[in-house]
Formats: structure tokens, C-alpha cells, sequence
């Protein structure tokens, strides 16, 4: 690559690139933390049907961020998870019901359709002091010398101490570093709509555990005419999906209504769906000179038991928290001590989640009697022994690998 001539247009401390939910959130968040910030790459609104389930953790360093009051008139809240099994498999465990309650918690989290939280958070990062958006992607990257240089696509260069490479899953910041990337791409893809539906979801998200992957119902708060609405991430083969992506809305949402066995009654779905093929990436790796990766560029997964976001919004308190900490103590943010705490502060909980994700993926994809067992002793230990509920209930919502919350965890309910 060749190297950028010095000056640069601009100078700052922190380039974000790519303007997703985890890229915006790390430029608000390293705004707030008083870092000059640049924040570059399109407003996109491509998630057809998508919605993210976050945990509480998650709201709570949205809150702590300020974020959290313009988000939450538009999500739903997740008082209980319920999980069916409907593999047809030798040793079918009876449903689980787990009940935030249970851990003291007024909900487990809220479910927010992705492309309004991006409306707000870019909303956020355009007003906030100390962030400068732009809409051009980075063109380029040179990190050999003392400042990282990015050229956008309109031809201007950016200098910074750090680069956070938020540019998803193919993220050209990891490429351009020389990173390395480990793909896996599943025979699954997952359906995605927002539903309308005819009787209320009573807060419950649901899951049903089927041979081609989950089948999950979570719920959204009430739009328009329609007051029962709910979100549904559909893990099907390729085949399946090619197949139903041909079918009409009336006709999708009738197989929808029979695999959820008409729990909610009959559905009509909203607007636009998607389709997506899943993978598992590992980047075993995720820092180079002056770059830190997030997000969907440092881990990636099927959507099983909502970790995506929720693992990203990790990263991106990690990150900020690292160059919090190398200023005050005179360093360099974007140095390699910086750079190692982040990456010794995010391994342990990245690789736990990939290989949980993957572990339960191929659980139900393998018709395979042991396997069933042990997944169907697991979910009857689950339903039966109280202290390991709550420990996988607890473990789901605030990791051990996490750091301590940020200042007290509100409920969001009281708000
Ligand atoms: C079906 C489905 C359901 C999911 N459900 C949940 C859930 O319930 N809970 C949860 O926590 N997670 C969930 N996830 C995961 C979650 O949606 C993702 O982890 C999250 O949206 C990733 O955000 P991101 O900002 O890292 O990446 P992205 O959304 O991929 O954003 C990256 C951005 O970078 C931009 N970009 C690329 N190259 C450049 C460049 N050179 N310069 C500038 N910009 C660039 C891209 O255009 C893009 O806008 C789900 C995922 C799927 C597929």
C-alpha cells in the first residue's frame, strides 16, 4: 500500500470506521470520554426485518452513555425467555420458562428494531461535541507510521492515534492491517420479518429448538394499528430459505404461524424481510499498530441467544476504557500497551460466546442420539435445578468476563 503524505486534512485522536450500531456508539462513547473523534462510513438501513435483543447490561451502558431514553420508547421489553424443543428427537425435554424475576431483574433486556436504534444513535453522534461525521467510507489505510492515515473516498486524508475498525464482517481496516480471519460458513440461513400478530406476546421471547436451527419470537412494543407485534430470527437450511424467500407475505406468515404453533394467533408480516446466510468468523487477533477491531469485524456468529451487539457494545466500552486509561497515565491510546489491555480485556468473553453460539448450533443440527440426550438433559437440569437457572440466567445477561457495570445498574423499567 502506499504510504500517505503527511500533512493529513485532518487530525484527531479516534477514526471510527463504519457507521453501524457498534461504530456509532464507540464515537459517542469516545466523544463523552473527550477524545476528538471522526466518524466515517454510510448511514445504511439494510436490515430488512432485523431487530437486536439487548441484554441488561447492554441498556445499562447505553444509559450510562445517555443513549439509553431516546432508544427505549421504541423497544420491547423481555420479562421471560421460554424455549421449546421441537426437534422430533429421541429424548424430547419438556419447554423451560425462565422469568427475569427469578434473578432479580425486572426484565432480561429490550428488543429494538436495528434500523430505529440507528436512527437515534446517528442522530446522537451528529449532534454530539466532538464527533465530526462524514459519509465517505475509508478508501485506504497506511498504519506504518506514527500516526495511522486513512484516505476517505473523497480524497481527503485523516490522521489519528487510533483507528477503530467498526467496518463489519469483511472489514476492509482488519485487511488492510494484514489481520487474519477464520470463516465457517454454516448450511443455515436465517429468515428475518417484523409480525404483527393477532394474540399479545405477554413479554415472553420464545424459542423454538428445531432441527434446522432456532426459531425464535421476540417481542416489539406496539406500532400504529398493530398493538401485538414481534420480531422472528428464523435459522433454516439454504434450501428452506431459498424456497420460502419465493412465497407471498400471507403465505410466509401461515408456515410462520405453524412452526410457532399458533401461540400468537394468525401473524401478517411488516414491511420488508431478509434473508441471511450464517457464518461463524474468528479473528484470533484483534489489534495491529494503531488499530483496534469491534463489533462484527472482530467476531461473528448465527443469532442464537442475542450476543452479537451485546458482545460488541462490550468491545466498545473495553476500547474507550483502554485509552482512558493509557492518557492518564501520559500514554500513547493508540500504542501497543493500549492496544494489548484491550485485546487481553475482550479474548476470554469472544471466544466464550463463539464457542457457546457453535456449540449449540451444531447441537440441533446434528441428528446424532448422544447429543440429543445431553441437549435434552441439559434443558430438563435447566428447568429443574433453581441455582443453575439462575446461574445461566445471570451468565446470559452480565458475563463474568464483562467489567463491572458502568455506575448502578438502572432498571430500565423504573426509569
Ligand atoms: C438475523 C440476525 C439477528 C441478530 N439479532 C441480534 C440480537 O438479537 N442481539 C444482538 O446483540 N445481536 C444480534 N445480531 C448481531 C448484530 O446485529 C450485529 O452484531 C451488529 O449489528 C453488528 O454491528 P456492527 O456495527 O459491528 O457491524 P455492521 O452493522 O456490519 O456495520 C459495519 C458498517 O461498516 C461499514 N463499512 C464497511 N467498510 C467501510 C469502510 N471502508 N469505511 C467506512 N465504513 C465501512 C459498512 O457499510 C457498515 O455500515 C443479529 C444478527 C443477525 C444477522
Amino acid at each position: 500500500m502506499t504510504r500517505l503524505a503527511e500533512p493529513a486534512d485532518r487530525i484527531c485522536d479516534v477514526l471510527v470506521a463504519g457507521a453501524g450500531l457498534a461504530g456509532l456508539a464507540a464515537a459517542i462513547a469516545f466523544a463523552r470520554a473527550g477524545f476528538d473523534v471522526v466518524a466515517c462510513g454510510a448511514d445504511e438501513r439494510l436490515a430488512r426485518g432485523r431487530t437486536v435483543a439487548m441484554l441488561a447490561r447492554s441498556i445499562a451502558y447505553l444509559d450510562s452513555l445517555g443513549l439509553w431514553p431516546a432508544i427505549e420508547p421504541q423497544a420491547a421489553p423481555m420479562r421471560a425467555l421460554r424455549m421449546i424443543d421441537d426437534t422430533g428427537g429421541l429424548f424430547p425435554p419438556r419447554p423451560v420458562e425462565f422469568a427475569s424475576s427469578e434473578i432479580g431483574l425486572e426484565t432480561f433486556g429490550w428488543n429494538v428494531e436495528n434500523d430505529l436504534m440507528a436512527d437515534s444513535l446517528a442522530a446522537r453522534a451528529a449532534a454530539a461535541p466532538g464527533v465530526e461525521r462524514t459519509g465517505r467510507p475509508v478508501e485506504s489505510y497506511d498504519f506504518s507510521g506514527e500516526r495511522a492515515l486513512a484516505r476517505l473516498a473523497d480524497g481527503r486524508t485523516v490522521a489519528a492515534a487510533l483507528v477503530i475498525g467498526a467496518d463489519g464482517r469483511a472489514s476492509p481496516a482488519r485487511r488492510a492491517a494484514g489481520l487474519s480471519v477464520r470463516t465457517h460458513r454454516y448450511p443455515q440461513s436465517a429468515l428475518t420479518a417484523l409480525l404483527a400478530h393477532r394474540l399479545p406476546h405477554r413479554d415472553v421471547s420464545t424459542e423454538f429448538h428445531t432441527r434446522q436451527g432456532p426459531f425464535t419470537l421476540v417481542p416489539l412494543p406496539p406500532a400504529g394499528e398493530a398493538a401485538d407485534r414481534s420480531s422472528l430470527v428464523w435459522l433454516m437450511s439454504d434450501d428452506e430459505a431459498r424456497r420460502r424467500e419465493t412465497l407471498d407475505d400471507a403465505a410466509l406468515a401461515r408456515e410462520i404461524e405453524r412452526q410457532a404453533r399458533s401461540l400468537l394467533g394468525a401473524m401478517r408480516i411488516e414491511g420488508r424481510r431478509g434473508i441471511f446466510p450464517m457464518a461463524r468468523q474468528v479473528v484470533p487477533t484483534l489489534t495491529a499498530p494503531r488499530l483496534a477491531l469491534i463489533g462484527d469485524a472482530a467476531h461473528a456468529f448465527p443469532p442464537i441467544g442475542a450476543q452479537g451487539l451485546n458482545l460488541g457494545l462490550r468491545d466498545v466500552e473495553a476500547i474507550v476504557e483502554a485509552a482512558v486509561e493509557a492518557r492518564a497515565a501520559g500514554g500513547d491510546i493508540g500504542g501497543s500497551a493500549a492496544l494489548a489491555a484491550y485485546e487481553r480485556a475482550r479474548r476470554a468473553d469472544i471466544f466464550t460466546r463463539t464457542a457457546a453460539v457453535d456449540g449449540l448450533n451444531r447441537a440441533l443440527l446434528a441428528e446424532f442420539a448422544p447429543l440429543d440426550l445431553a441437549r435434552g438433559a441439559g434443558l430438563a437440569a435447566l428447568a429443574a435445578v433453581g441455582p443453575l437457572r439462575r446461574f445461566v440466567m445471570r451468565e446470559g445477561v452480565a458475563p463474568r468476563f464483562a467489567r463491572p457495570l458502568p455506575g448502578p445498574a438502572r432498571r430500565p423499567d423504573n426509569a
